[in-house]
């Protein structure tokens, strides 16, 4: 939408507002499509600072926008490019909203006659529970009935585990799904992939996860980023069950995005064999959990989970 398309106002008046106003306080910098139909978008911000978003289709021709709440992310998983990055700031609600914007209307095209979008999952870049207070409301203005209107039940909240920020949405709302990013289910290896662990130990994790799951009701999604020869052993699976016991939850198996320069412990990360992945899903599931596999998606374009923030040049 721009002023020059209000054409029930004077065009004088349209002209004058445009030089005056702007309807966006973020631009599309950039658009990539990878072959397999997944789009990333890179919006500019009116500081210059820059994020991404990601439009995906699933086999249905649904479409899910994933978006970023962060620039950049302050938590460190060793297995993320954007944690590689560092944190830069928090989103505020305009930059998350229009975000959605921006990717509703790539996946209208240009004829506006493509989809709605299906899904909106903030898995993008950065941490969505360290910045409720605007992500909230960003989340009104996209859910009001009166306004965006999407449902609450189509948007995924995913966190790395923020004890706090998990309590919160259970008090407080709103009430969308949550996905917490496992990945892995021993403490000891737990804080070594994933350094926000020490403030968020597992065992308080589970059980800030089991008084949400008491308020709210729903499933949990448990994501577990599967990285090659690190938590893949039967003894992970293990581990991993024993987290989900009694809570009600499916585990979502990510096999890991490659994205270079990141190493643990002196070795650079590798992507899990497939019968490597295979194991693990089948042990996962001979223990009773549901089980379901990512699609992996965006790959050629760096736009698939874990990815975004590739400081690839500008097309
Ligand atoms: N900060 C939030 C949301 C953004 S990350 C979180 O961590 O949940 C979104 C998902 O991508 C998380 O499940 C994360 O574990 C996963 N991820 C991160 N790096 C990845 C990589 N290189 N390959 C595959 N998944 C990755
Ligand atoms: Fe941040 Fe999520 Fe990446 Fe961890 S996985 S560094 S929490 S964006």
């Amino acid at each position: 939408m721009s002023f020059g398309e209000m054409t029930d106002l004077p065009r004088t008046l349209r002209e004058d507002l445009d030089s005056r106003f702007s309807l966006y306080s973020t631009g599309v910098s950039a658009r990539q499509e990878d072959p397999d139909g997944t789009v990333k978008l890179r919006f500019t911000l009116g500081d210059g600072a820059k994020v991404e978003g990601v439009l995906l289709s699933d086999g249905d021709g649904r479409r899910t926008a994933c978006i970023s709440s962060q620039a950049g992310c302050a938590m460190g998983c060793v297995f993320c490019k954007t944690g590689s990055l560092g944190f830069l700031r928090n989103l505020n609600s305009a930059e998350i909203v229009e975000q959605f914007l921006h990717l509703r209307r790539e996946a209208a095209g240009p004829d506006r006659e493509g989809p709605e979008l299906a899904n909106v999952v903030f898995m993008g870049m950065g941490e969505p529970l360290l910045n409720l207070p605007e992500l909230r409301r960003a989340l009104g203005i996209i859910t009001d009935p009166g306004g965006l209107g999407l449902s609450k039940r189509r948007i995924t909240l995913s966190t790395a585990g923020i004890i706090r920020g998990i309590r919160d949405l259970a008090d407080n709302g709103p009430e969308v799904r949550l996905a917490v990013s496992l990945t892995a289910a021993d403490e000891a290896l737990r804080r070594a992939l994933m350094p926000v662990t020490a403030a968020n130990p597992l065992p308080r994790l589970k059980e800030a996860l089991a008084s949400y799951q008491e308020k709210a009701g729903r499933r949990i999604t448990l994501e577990a980023v599967l990285l090659g020869g690190i938590n893949t052993r039967p003894r992970d699976a293990a581990a991993l069950a024993d987290f989900a016991r009694g809570l009600d939850v499916a585990v979502n198996l990510i096999p890991w995005n490659p994205a270079e320069g990141l190493s643990f412990e002196g070795r650079p990360l590798r992507e899990p064999a497939p019968a490597e992945a295979e194991a693990f899903s089948r042990e996962l599931a001979r223990r009773g959990l549901t089980v379901t596999r990512r699609l992996r998606k965006g790959l050629k374009i760096s736009g698939a989970c874990g990815q975004l923030g590739e400081l690839s040049v500008d097309p």
